[in-house]
Order: C-alpha cells, then sequence, then structure tokens
C-alpha cells in the first residue's frame, strides 16, 4: 500500500516529463553557487522553528547574527523567512554547515510552493539550466529532504 506522502510524491513526479537519458542531479563544475545567494525576499529560504534553532546555534559560532520573519503557518507548523541579503553567511566557496542546513536547502532545486501545493525546479540552478526539467528520480537526495518537509508539512 503506498502511503499518503508516497502518493503525495507520486503526484508530484507527475509534473516533469519523463526522460530517456539519466543524469542524477550534482553541482556542475565551475556552478556559481547562484542557490546561496539571495536578491528578493520571494527568493529566501523558508525554515521551520527547529531549524531557527540549529541555524542560530551554527551562526554563533562564527560570530554572526542570523534574521528570521514569521512566515505564518502550514497545518499548525510555524514557518519563517530566513531574510539572507546577498551571500548566506555558511557560504565559503561551499556550504559549511551541510549536515545541518536547512530542508529547503538539501531539496534544492526541487522547491515546494506552499501557497498551491505545487513543485518546481528553480531556474537559479545551473544544472537545471543546462539539462531541463527532469523527473523526481534525478534527484534522489533532494526528494528525500521534499519527503521530509511533506511529513513535516502534514501535506
Ligand atoms: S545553508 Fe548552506 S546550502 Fe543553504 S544557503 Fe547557506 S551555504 Fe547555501
Amino acid at each position: 500500500m503506498i502511503d499518503k506522502e508516497n502518493l503525495y510524491l507520486c503526484k508530484l513526479s507527475m509534473v516533469f516529463k519523463p526522460s530517456q537519458d539519466f543524469a542524477v542531479f550534482t553541482c556542475p563544475i565551475g556552478c556559481p553557487s547562484d542557490c546561496c545567494k539571495f536578491e528578493g525576499f520571494e527568493d529566501m529560504p523558508v525554515v521551520l522553528e527547529d531549524e531557527v534553532r540549529t541555524l542560530t546555534q551554527e551562526a554563533g559560532r562564527i560570530g554572526v547574527k542570523l534574521r528570521f520573519e514569521p512566515y505564518g503557518e502550514h497545518n499548525g507548523v510555524k514557518l519563517y523567512k530566513w531574510v539572507i541579503e546577498g551571500w548566506c553567511p555558511f557560504f565559503k566557496g561551499k556550504c559549511t554547515i551541510h549536515e545541518k542546513k536547512p530542508l529547503s536547502c538539501r531539496m534544492y532545486p526541487l522547491v515546494l510552493n506552499l501557497k498551491t501545493g505545487d513543485i518546481y525546479l528553480s531556474e537559479k540552478c545551473l544544472w537545471v539550466r543546462l539539462n531541463g526539467p527532469k523527473p523526481l528520480d534525478h534527484f534522489p537526495a533532494e526528494k528525500e529532504a521534499l519527503k521530509k518537509l511533506v511529513i513535516k508539512l502534514r501535506l
């Protein structure tokens, strides 16, 4: 029997066109890391309450103060916008908190539109621009992160 979360992901996977070739997502050589640089409020990561605590703790280790703004709630789960203007303070040529980064970073370039429930691929991502739309199977680790978010948000 397919559980509720898997059913949801099955539906999401249909959003993408099926493809013959198979290339698992990986950051391309020479990637400008645009995913860790933010220019507009809409673009900034949405994080969960426990992630705010983890990020604040990590920021304390490097003497940086982070800013979060309440961003409503979803099925009773509080959400926050992590306000980052320019480069993420944890980006030093690569993510320096890889094991502790929030789900929105883990699932990138998959993006969940919380208003519509739609999932899409960020065109900010160089791999996406090079490879075009692909089914979720091309993003195994990111799909797992998305699944965790789906469970946490009780979608
Ligand atoms: S936490 Fe890591 S992956 Fe997320 S934006 Fe910052 S540097 Fe990039």
